[in-house]
């Protein structure tokens, strides 16, 4: 047994790891890898190995960076099946359809420039003709339900607590006998929704994520004081909220936190929107999925029968275009929940645009931010950006929210390994899911906890899993 790491090492995107087992190959995630435009357009469109050679699809959650790639895989000759959780699989067809559209409009805008340069026009990644493919292969999965992947090797979804539907996974190998723990993105223990990680037994091997290896969080009480002061501090200045969100899990997280404020009459009457249809087709599916959440969540919504996590006074979910382009018309406070999350497309950019140059705008960052991303840029003080083309001065506020994060952080982090650790027999562990710097100095921090040898492989790297 063996792991190719193709994807998501030293970097934050792109999860993809390649499981080979025997004669057969399993891939844990396909994701889409998110930066540098160039460097996105050739690392998404060259698969590193012939798409047909693929047996199985396992995939931990439906963020982009771990699903937004699949359609590729099926559209160059994958003919197996995708293994998901439930809700996995109905936010990733929502947000997978959706990826195909936003980069069929992007292209338009893109390609009549590059016909203007007499440059060649690029082609969409993928279609939505490959997103139909891609989900009719899933095949949904339990928490705690093993199925096997292929012959001989067994996997079993754990709940990871970093969104609806995400899943740790554990995968055995029958003939050498050795198991390999995948953490998928680990979440919180202290999540207002969702549950708290759960243990993965029996592992001898483990990739983990790594995200914020060098970062504590505050604690998620400090989430709602701290939106409560800022909401208080813009009201005053009568100005604007803007908040870069992923449309699944932050958008909801940030949703619920604010309804909680507004129950508490915490919240000053700004117009609150999210606006993206993704979201709202998200939202839907949260509300129809109880089995992703903690019992003191749904113990919540049981206690007061009309009572909606997701929804208040004064909260709009925005679907259409022409409704979200006539927001950017309004003068008066507005909190603007939309994606993506790292300022990398979609219709947040068209209200970023619209008030970045106003020192009364604050825009907020629930999450994490990759290289090379206008979301960092931003978050790291550039004076100006570009935004569709056109420069822009940076006189917007900043603030930082990672409370609202969905990932674990440092203490969080070696809390999931040593209970990984003593629930099986770890030889080795692999970092993912993050940038050098945070994984070395989360490697330090498991060799001061006694914690098993860490690797932190480069994209292309191996580990050998010897019985
Ligand atoms: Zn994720
Ligand atoms: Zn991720």
């Amino acid at each position: 047994m063996q792991v190719k790491f193709l994807g998501a090492a030293q970097r934050v995107t792109g999860s993809m790891h390649l499981v080979q087992c025997g004669r057969f190959r399993v891939l844990l995630d396909c994701g889409l890898f998110q930066g540098k435009r160039s460097e996105a357009y050739d690392i998404n469109r060259k698969l590193p190995f012939p798409a047909a050679q693929i047996d199985a699809v396992i995939l931990s959650h439906a963020h982009i960076d771990h699903s937004g790639n699949l359609p590729s895989l099926v559209r160059q000759g994958f003919r197996g099946k995708i293994y998901a959780t439930s809700a996995t699989r109905e936010l990733s067809s929502t947000l997978l359809f959706d990826t195909a559209r936003l980069q069929e409009n992007d292209l338009k805008y893109v390609n009549k420039r590059r016909r203007q340069n007499q440059e060649p026009e690029f082609n969409p990644l993928y279609r939505e003709e490959d997103v139909v493919k891609t989900i009719r292969a899933f095949r949904v999965r339990d928490y705690e339900e093993p199925f096997e992947v292929v012959p001989g090797v067994t996997a079993t979804f754990f709940n990871s607590g970093h969104m609806l539907g995400a899943a740790s996974v554990q995968l055995s190998c029958a003939e050498t006998k050795q198991t390999l723990v995948f953490s998928g993105d680990i979440g919180r223990y202290q999540d207002p929704m969702l549950c708290a990680p759960q243990v993965v037994p029996g592992a001898n091997y483990v990739i983990m994520e790594a995200t914020y290896g060098d970062r504590l969080h505050q604690d998620d009480v400090d989430a709602e004081q701290q939106l409560h002061e800022l909401c208080q501090n813009v009201w005053k200045k009568r100005g604007s909220i803007l908040i870069p969100a992923f449309s699944i899990g932050r958008t909801q997280h940030l949703v619920y936190l604010l309804n909680t404020l507004a129950e508490n009459d915490r919240l000053p009457p700004f117009k609150v929107f999210v606006d993206s249809p993704m979201a709202v087709d998200a939202t839907e599916v949260y509300r129809s999925h109880v089995e992703c959440f903690n019992e003191e969540f749904i113990q919540s919504i049981l206690k007061e029968e009309d009572r909606d996590p997701l929804g208040f006074r004064n909260l709009y979910y925005v679907r259409s275009s022409e409704h979200s382009k006539a927001i950017n018309q309004m003068n008066e406070p507005l909190i603007i929940i939309s994606a993506s999350g790292m300022l990398e497309g979609g219709r947040i950019l068209h209200h970023l645009k619209q008030r970045i140059d106003d020192p009364k705008t604050t825009v907020v960052f629930a999450g994490y931010q990759a290289e090379n991303t206008l979301g960092r840029r931003i978050l790291e003080g550039a004076e100006f950006v570009k935004i569709f083309g056109v420069e822009y001065p940076v006189y917007c506020q900043t603030m930082r929210l990672d409370s609202v994060s969905g990932h674990a952080d440092q203490s969080e982090l070696i809390r999931w390994a040593k209970a990984v650790q003593e629930a099986g027999s770890i030889k080795q562990i692999a970092f993912t899911h993050c940038e050098l710097e945070p994984a070395q100095t989360l490697k330090q921090e498991f060799e001061r906890n006694g914690l098993p040898p860490v690797l932190i492989p480069a994209r292309g790297d191996y580990m050998n899993m010897e019985s």
